[in-house]
Order: C-alpha cells, then sequence, then structure tokens
C-alpha cells in the first residue's frame, strides 16, 4: 500500500451544477490533469449518510447510517445518527491505521467528530474548536458563516505542512453557504472561489499529497412543503410517526426540511391509503415501500419507515404548525433525488485507480483504498 499523503475534501453541498457555474479555478484545473467524473449521491441526499458513505466506502446497508436521525420505536421520538458506535464498519481512519497510516479529522461540524473520531491522531470540529486551535489559528467564525470553511482550510493547509505524519486527512465543510445563496449570488461566488483558493493552498503546502474530492449532495430552491403527519391525519389516516431525514442539530438553514419522508403506519392495513394520499399531493414523485428503498438505495431496513416518499424538485416535507406552506424564495434545501449530481475527483494520485466505470457514486472516492 501506498505511504503518499491523501487530503479527502467533503465539500458539502456542492451540486455539480453549483461546481461547474462556480469560479472554482483551481479544481477545475485540478480535474483537467487528474480524474473526474459526474458521480451520484447516495439516498437521501443528506449530510450524514453520504459523509459515513464516502468516509468509510461503503453503502448504507453496510455502515448502517441511514440518515441524520431514525426514528427510536422504543421511546417514540426521533433521535440523532451521530455517534461512532451506531457506524457497522471501519471507517478510513480505522482501515489506514491498520497498515501503520494514521488519520486526522478536521470539520465545520461538530456531528462529524462525534461520528468519526474514532482512531484518529486528531479530530477537530471549528465549531467546538480547543483552545490550543484557538490560540494557534484564532477563534472560528460562527457555524452559520461562509468564514468558518475559510478557518477550516487554513487549518488544514498548517496541518498538511507541521505534521507529514498524518497520513490521511479528512476535511468537511459546512454547506450553510449553500443554503443561503443560489451559486449565482455574490455570497456564493465569493465563498467558493475563496474555497477554491485556500484548497488550492492547501495542496500547494503539501505537493507530495493527493486530494481527493467528493461533495455529499447538491441543493435546490424549494417552493413547497408538505408535513404528512399532519396531511394524512386531516384525511383520517394517521400516522405512527412521520421523519424527514435532514433532522439534525443545525435548523437555521432549512429547519429540517428534506425533499424525501420517511413514514412509520400504525398499521400495516394504512398502507395503501397512505400512499393514496401522499401521491395524491402536488409535488409527491413517488411513494415507494421499505423493501423497495432498501433495494434501490440500498439503506438499512431497520432505520428506514414503512414507506419512503419522494418529493420533486421543488418539494420539501418536515413538521409544521400547518399542512402545507408555501416557502420564501430564499428556501433553499436538498434530500431528494434531484441533488443527487455530484463531482467526484482525483489529483496527484501516483498509483493506479480502478477503472471510470468503477465511479458511479461518492463513496467509490474511498473504497478502493486501503
Ligand atoms: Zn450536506
Amino acid at each position: 500500500m501506498t505511504t503518499q499523503r491523501l487530503v479527502v475534501a467533503l465539500l458539502d453541498g456542492l451540486g455539480v451544477d453549483c461546481f461547474t457555474g462556480s469560479p472554482m479555478p483551481a479544481l477545475k484545473a485540478m480535474a483537467g490533469k487528474g480524474f473526474y467524473k459526474q458521480v451520484k449521491a447516495v439516498t437521501p441526499t443528506v449530510t450524514n449518510v453520504n459523509n459515513v458513505s464516502v468516509c468509510c466506502g461503503a453503502w448504507p446497508d453496510e455502515h448502517g447510517i441511514s440518515a441524520n436521525s431514525y426514528f427510536d420505536a422504543a421511546s417514540g421520538q426521533a433521535a440523532y445518527m451521530n455517534s461512532a458506535d451506531m457506524v457497522r464498519v471501519e471507517t478510513l481512519f480505522q482501515r489506514a491505521l491498520k497498515q501503520g497510516t494514521s488519520g486526522a479529522l478536521l470539520t465545520s461540524k461538530k456531528k462529524t467528530v462525534e461520528l468519526f473520531h474514532k482512531d484518529t491522531v486528531l479530530s477537530v470540529a471549528a465549531e467546538a474548536a480547543p483552545t490550543e486551535f484557538v490560540e494557534r489559528y484564532g477563534a472560528p467564525p460562527d457555524i452559520y458563516s461562509a468564514e468558518i470553511n475559510y478557518w477550516l482550510w487554513t487549518v488544514a493547509a498548517d496541518i498538511l505542512k507541521s505534521r507529514p505524519d498524518i497520513g490521511v486527512l479528512y476535511v468537511h465543510t459546512t454547506d450553510y453557504p449553500m443554503h443561503r445563496w443560489s451559486p449565482e449570488e455574490q455570497g456564493s461566488l465569493d465563498h467558493l472561489s475563496r474555497l477554491d483558493t485556500l484548497i488550492e493552498e492547501a495542496t500547494a503546502a503539501a505537493p507530495d499529497a493527493a486530494l481527493f474530492a467528493v461533495a455529499d449532495h447538491g441543493m435546490n430552491r424549494k417552493t413547497r412543503c408538505w408535513d404528512l403527519a399532519r396531511v394524512c391525519a386531516s384525511r383520517g389516516v394517521s400516522l405512527r410517526f412521520a421523519l424527514s431525514p435532514e433532522r439534525d442539530y443545525y435548523i437555521v438553514h432549512h429547519r429540517n426540511f428534506a425533499g424525501s419522508c420517511w413514514l412509520w403506519l400504525r398499521d400495516p392495513s394504512d398502507r395503501s391509503a397512505v400512499e393514496t394520499i401522499c401521491r395524491g399531493l402536488e409535488g409527491v414523485e413517488d411513494v415507494i415501500t421499505r423493501e423497495e428503498a432498501m433495494r434501490r438505495f440500498r439503506l438499512p431496513g431497520d432505520y428506514i419507515g414503512d414507506l419512503m416518499v419522494l418529493g420533486d424538485k421543488d418539494t420539501v416535507f418536515g413538521d409544521m404548525e400547518r399542512e402545507r406552506e408555501d416557502l420564501p424564495p430564499a428556501f433553499r434545501a436538498h434530500g431528494s433525488l434531484h441533488e443527487s449530481d455530484v463531482p467526484l475527483l482525483i489529483h496527484g494520485w501516483q498509483n493506479p485507480l480502478p477503472e471510470s466505470e468503477y465511479f458511479t457514486h461518492n463513496l467509490h472516492l474511498t473504497s478502493f483504498l486501503f
């Protein structure tokens, strides 16, 4: 196995349309010189299930993480899916360590540390930076900012310079800027051009290292939201539970609404009525069973609902005070099949790569390593 250093960049929320339409000359040049392919994200297109798939190089039915939250039947409540103990396979860090390569994690979000901290020599979230990092790099900006990603990549460049013993550096940004701005808006142009420069500086700090970059999902403007528990109840069928796979600590930018939803039935005989109700709603693209979701998306059956509802490009689902809400023009979110196209890029790798056909999903970025 190689001793070449790796930088794995999980660029949160950077869909293909956003990457190609944004001023990111350094990454685009690397894509031109190295390996580049448009691949699919894992469904549902929310962060945890994709982040874990990339960090483990495995499918959800292998690693066991289905979303940002799951329905805990014992308590009857939703619970966060942010614990390393829930990950059923080895992470990239654990696989690398077995071959004598140590790994480090830098992330904007503390939930990523909760998931991947095991067997890392360093595991730091900007959101909860340790004192020595604050002293060395300054206080990290707020989690709801573009600047927190700049802080993160500045730290990454310094670690690449000062810690050559770290063989795998995983850097996970936040998608707050993608929620906040469309790719054409100045805020997004500024964010991605700065990010591009910082990633170029980080890779220049470690000319021996290879860059492996991919995204967890894209992002789209959403115009309507349905609360499916309220919808079904008002039409005579009460659900046991409805869960947005986006349910997360970070609610400011998306109110936990997602382009897909899991429904748990009170009684199996409610299935066709619930399916008919959901299919009748504007913006519902498909309603599939747990078994079909397991087969099509390789999801772990023990965590997903009896039914999975998929929205069209404009539609999200979530808990609200009413059945339906028309969303403000600035509302941007993900979670449907329409946020599945993501860029995958490998640059500077001095070893053989699998054939291009091997790379169909973002998780294949790391599945052949170690
Ligand atoms: Zn994300």
